[in-house]
């Protein structure tokens, strides 16, 4: 039976609560706005399968070496919709057209982040693109596993956590199941992800006005791939014409500012148990920072996916969208000098814990900005005549 007490112990797959014979296991939101699985210990049988899926309790080994590519989608449109080269868009057409099915991650109608899954092309707009918030797997674990069952081929796509619980929820009986993951810097809490939305809209909206959201996009390449936007679009309720509520870089959008800052991840991201390729998947797909570096004439800024090969399936996948994007081989080196996020965590900030206690005290946005503020120059001053204090001081004692 699971009965967690590091919180940073469990990723949020739901895979021992699909798994579970006696349907005993529930996920039960945090003060934080994570899931985490609650035994009802009465029904429990003791028969641990619970255990045995749960991808923190049964890790998998390092992957191996993967082939590595930069790649990009011939596809203009479609890769300025996607994140990085448009890639994963490729997959998923290529499983749709041979009459598979895609599960992945989309905003539902409340502009939360969920999985899903689709078994038509006319579907897949909106899997693409990168969400910064956790999604809820619900039932797709087992959903994916009806349609494996019935001879369908799957294509799943998610963090390489997701990836690690669906494959330990499935175990051997995995037919034509195809995983596909990101390179992953960690995920946001959906509560946090929920407020910063209202009281954004609450600051744009008139008294009683209502919103209607069209778009949120967390990677708009308008100004570029390097120097994306953070954008919500759509329009208040009686009133004509789309509008831009916010079109921000990352770099001054509060929210991002907090996920990058590491402020208000998934505690399990600070001690992340799949990272480098222990998820087991067949794909891996991130950003190729850096590729000006590598391949200069292959710099427009519009986006190149690093792509990793982990599998024949995978390879397989690969050779049949060849002819939709370009490709180069490339090194493992290129990419995780940019990209430590494919072998290390993040490190837990200090005033995280600060975060949580206070957050629903106060306005969000204005308590993100000074939560992740860079330390200014009259701090850094302070701090060093601290620290030559303290040397001073050290000395004495020698
Ligand atoms: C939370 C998160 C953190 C990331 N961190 C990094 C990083 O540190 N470095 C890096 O190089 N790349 C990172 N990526 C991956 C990168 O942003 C692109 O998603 C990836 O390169 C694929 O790009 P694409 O253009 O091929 O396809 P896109 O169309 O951009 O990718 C869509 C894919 O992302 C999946 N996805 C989107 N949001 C979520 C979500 N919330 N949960 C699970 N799956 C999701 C979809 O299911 C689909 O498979 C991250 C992605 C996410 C979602
Ligand atoms: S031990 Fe078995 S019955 Fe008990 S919670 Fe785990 S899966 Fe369910
Ligand atoms: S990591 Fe997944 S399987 Fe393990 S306890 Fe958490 S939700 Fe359950
Ligand atoms: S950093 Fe690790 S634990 Fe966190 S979402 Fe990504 S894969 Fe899961």
């Amino acid at each position: 039976m699971i009965s967690l007490i590091d919180k940073k112990k469990c990723v949020g797959c739901h895979a021992c609560v699909q798994r579970c014979p006696k349907s005993c296991i529930r996920m039960k939101e945090d003060e934080e706005g994570f899931l985490y699985p609650e035994t009802a210990v009465s029904l429990c049988i003791d028969c641990h399968l619970c255990e045995r899926v749960c991808p923190v309790l049964s890790p998998k080994e390092e992957g191996r070496q993967p082939e590595v590519y930069a790649m990009k989608n011939r596809d203009e449109e479609v890769r300025s919709r996607s994140s990085s080269g448009g890639i994963f868009s490729l997959v998923a057409a290529e499983i749709l057209t041979e009459g598979g099915v895609v599960f992945g991650a989309r905003l539902n109608d409340r502009w939360e982040v969920v999985h899903d899954y689709t078994e038509q092309l006319q579907g897949l707009p909106p899997f693409l693109g990168s969400k910064y918030v956790q999604s809820k797997i619900g039932n797709s674990y087992r959903q994916a596993e009806q349609f494996l069952k019935a001879g369908r081929c799957v294509l799943f796509s998610g963090t390489p956590c997701q990836i690690a619980g669906l494959l330990g929820y499935l175990g051997e009986e995995k037919g034509h199941l195809i995983t596909l993951d990101v390179i992953c810097h960690g995920v946001p809490s959906p509560r946090i992800w929920d407020s910063y939305l209202r009281e954004l809209l609450g600051k744009k909206l008139a008294v009683g006005e209502e919103a209607l959201v069209k778009e949120v996009s967390f990677r708009n390449k308008e100004q570029g791939w390097k120097n994306y936007n953070f954008v919500i679009q759509g329009t208040a309720e009686n009133s004509v014409g789309i509008k831009k509520w916010i079109s921000e870089p990352w770099k001054e959008n509060s929210f991002m500012r907090g996920f990058l800052g590491d402020l208000y991840l998934r505690p399990s991201c600070y001690a992340c148990p799949v990272k480098s390729f222990r998820s087991g998947s067949d794909l891996t797909l991130g950003d190729f920072w850096g590729i000006e570096e590598v391949l200069p004439e292959w710099d427009d800024d519009r986006g190149i996916s690093a792509v990793f090969v982990h599998s024949e399936k995978g390879k397989e996948v690969i050779q049949r969208i060849k002819d939709k994007c370009e490709g180069v081989e490339s090194r493992y080196e290129y990419v995780v000098r940019r990209n430590p996020s494919l072998e290390k965590s993040v490190t837990e900030p200090r005033n995280r814990q600060y975060f949580f206690t206070h957050w629903k005290e106060k306005p969000l946005i204005p308590f993100i900005e000074e939560m992740v503020k860079p330390v200014s120059q009259g701090k850094w001053k302070r701090l060093i005549r601290k620290l030559v204090r303290l040397l001073k001081s050290g000395k004495r004692y020698e």
